[in-house]
């Protein structure tokens, strides 16, 4: 058997959901598209994936660190900001993580795919309900 996902992921996977306009929630299944080739993704009512649905992390933990990364960061105030997050199929993040994600934000072509997912995400953006944000998110960039 497969170990209970962590609810610490399944809220970040929630959030996601919740401000993603495109996500519907309904049947006590949530359905949304991939941010990258708009597949389809299923996720049960608490957040936990159905099939390959997996958290994105538009601008990479990694990259918050780095100084080209700063105007990617503006207004967020963690890697976990639901602004960052998206969701996203496990064969897209994976090319993303390997790819893009790995270059670094030094890399012209990284960082335009980066930009380019980031206004898509945000292109999609809706507010989440008021007792989903989670107040002690910190800022240290
Ligand atoms: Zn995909």
């Amino acid at each position: 058997m497969l170990p209970a996902m962590k609810s610490a992921l399944k809220k970040l996977f929630l959030l996601a959901l919740e401000t993603d306009s495109q996500a519907e929630s309904g049947d006590a299944i949530w359905l949304t598209k991939c941010l990258h080739c708009r597949a389809k993704l299923f996720f049960k009512q608490d957040g936990e994936p159905l099939g390959n649905g997996s958290l994105e992390h538009v601008v990479p933990k990694s990259w918050f660190e780095q100084s080209g990364a700063r105007e990617l960061c503006t207004g967020l105030t963690s890697p976990d900001d639901p602004r960052n997050l998206a969701l996203a199929c496990r064969r897209c993040n994976n090319q993303k993580g390997y790819g893009p994600d790995l270059a670094g934000p030094h890399d012209d072509r990284a960082y335009e795919v980066v930009q380019m997912l980031q206004r898509k995400r945000l292109d999609r953006w809706r507010e989440p309900p008021p007792d989903s944000l989670d107040p002690d998110a910190e800022c240290d960039t």
